[in-house]
């Protein structure tokens, strides 16, 4: 008899228990893709999903199997947020590939850890050859090596790690971060808030970034970069890099990265260019001028998972100068990485926050290799396109207005109907957003601007029509009537 330990790995149950959920995810995906009766997102109040699900699942699981996989599936399906729903254009996460989740299947079968070359030794070639890919796109010299990480914030964690120790004069990673002179970096106010983070985490507090102004594009303004480094200095920090975004979070706004390049190189600093969202630009003919100047940085971030159709997590940390993708966790564990060269390039490892993490390269090599890279490059193309098409038709309006001019796929706009004096617009855009949200016929999010509350999409999903988006300020119009 088999026991119930047995039965869990029981190939052929597998088999029949997989094709059987295959079916169901086609099925959901043609619904998803469809829209049609199918919400957005089934909006509920926390409480009452946590209701739902204390069975079968209550505080003690069972100790005897269920068997219930399909019928739980379907009720994660049904009550998930659903992202391939074409009115989804709310925040950085994409549609994924339905190739690319498959692959997430065959990596979490397979397991392979990848730290050290032995646990991964696929997944290492892969790593090895998509990050090559995506220097490649950027512009960056052949020397430039990387690793995969768990999202755009451990990205630019490692990325600052690494400059730290590049440019900080004294081994703060041994000695810490009081062995020297407290240091900072210069960031523009639009980045991302993980930025803030990354500092704190390096010991260097508040001071630990020096925000720099930006324009009424919220673009860094380059002739405020001097007086930034100024004012840092003035505060007994020594900065020793500079960031900017590639793609800012909230509006989309590309950094002049070529000016911030040439301060960089002027005063001796590192050049980071988080281009978590918007360093996919490259891939585009015609929006590649958007990321000019990435190619000089000495370290990129890029998240597959936003401009690549990739299920999170999945980005890519490139530096310029390959060697220096060892600085940002330089220790040593003797009992995974051997040797007196204690630093092949086949050891992830010791690239990462991660020891053990998922084969990250798998979807994005396969689906480059079984797709092709036109696929990408359309959707970035025609994203960026539809947000241009997008804000045209809203500064058209009488009734809506765009924050700026979008640089790529991410439109803010808020509805400016005449009856409703402007000092009450703040809250209607918030009353209009959680209406649609929560009746969910659309799903959009909120971002507060200096000139108040805006309603904030991004184009992420490569199916959305642009009779989706009429249907959307049809929907703002309407949940402003009743
Ligand atoms: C999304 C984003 C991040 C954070 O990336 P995660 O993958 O969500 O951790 C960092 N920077 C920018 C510019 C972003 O848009």
């Amino acid at each position: 008899m088999t026991t119930p330990l047995e039965a869990a790995y029981e190939p052929d149950a597998f088999r029949a228990t997989a094709h059987a959920l295959m079916d169901q995810l086609a099925d959901y995906l043609k619904a998803a893709l469809g829209g049609g009766a199918m919400p957005v997102l089934p909006w509920v109040p926390p409480a009452v999903n946590q209701e739902r699900f204390a069975t079968p699942f209550p505080e003690v699981p069972s100790q005897e199997p269920s068997g219930l996989f399909a019928a739980l599936m379907a009720r994660v399906l049904e009550g998930s947020h659903h992202l391939h729903h074409p009115r989804y254009v709310g925040h950085q996460v994409t549609a994924p590939l339905p190739l690319a989740a498959l692959c997430d299947a065959v990596s979490s079968l397979l397991n392979n850890g990848m730290a050290v070359y032995e646990m991964g030794p696929v997944a290492t070639a892969m790593e090895h050859h998509v990050l090559a890919w995506m220097a490649s796109t950027l512009g960056l010299p052949q020397s430039t090596r990387g690793v995969l990480t768990s999202g755009g914030s451990a990205g630019n964690l490692t990325a600052l790690l690494a400059a730290r120790q590049a440019k900080a004069g004294y081994d703060a990673w041994n000695g810490g971060a009081h062995a020297g002179p407290p240091l900072t970096v210069l960031v523009p106010r639009t980045a991302h808030y993980c930025l803030a983070r990354a500092v704190r985490i390096m010991g260097w507090g508040e001071g630990g970034l020096t925000p720099v102004d930006v324009d009424a594009h919220f673009r860094v303004r380059p002739d405020a970069l001097e007086g930034a480094l100024e004012d840092a200095t003035r505060k007994g920090r020594k900065a020793i890099a500079v960031v900017a975004s590639a793609g800012s979070t909230a509006t989309g706004a590309f950094d002049p990265l070529e000016p911030v390049a040439d301060f960089a190189d002027k005063h001796g600093l590192w050049f980071h260019v988080d281009g978590a969202h918007g360093a996919a630009a490259s891939l585009s003919p015609k929006y590649r001028a958007l990321v000019r100047g990435i190619e000089r940085a000495d370290s990129v971030v890029w998240d597959a998972h936003k401009g690549l159709l990739m299920p999170a997590l999945v980005t890519a940390v490139l530096f310029r100068d390959g060697a220096r993708s060892f600085d940002a966790f330089s220790q040593e564990a003797s009992y995974l990485f051997h040797g007196d060269d204690a630093r092949p390039y086949s050891d992830v490892g010791l690239r990462t926050l991660e020891c053990t993490k998922e084969m990250m390269p798998l979807k994005v090599y396969a689906c480059l290799s079984v797709l092709g890279t036109r696929v990408f490059e359309e959707a970035v193309t025609a994203s960026y396109d539809q947000a241009r098409r997008f804000a045209a038709t809203l500064t058209a309006a009488p009734d809506f207005e765009v924050a700026v001019p979008p640089d790529c796929n991410i439109v803010c706009f808020r509805h400016t109907p005449a009856h409703v004096p402007e000092s009450e617009w703040d809250a209607l855009q918030a009353r209009l957003r959680e209406a649609l949200v929560t009746r969910g016929n659309f799903y959009l999010v909120q971002t507060r601007l200096p000139r108040g509350v805006y309603l904030r999409t991004t184009l992420i999903h490569p199916l959305t029509r642009d009779a989706d988006l009429d249907a959307l300020l049809e929907a703002l119009r309407g949940a402003d009537q009743g």
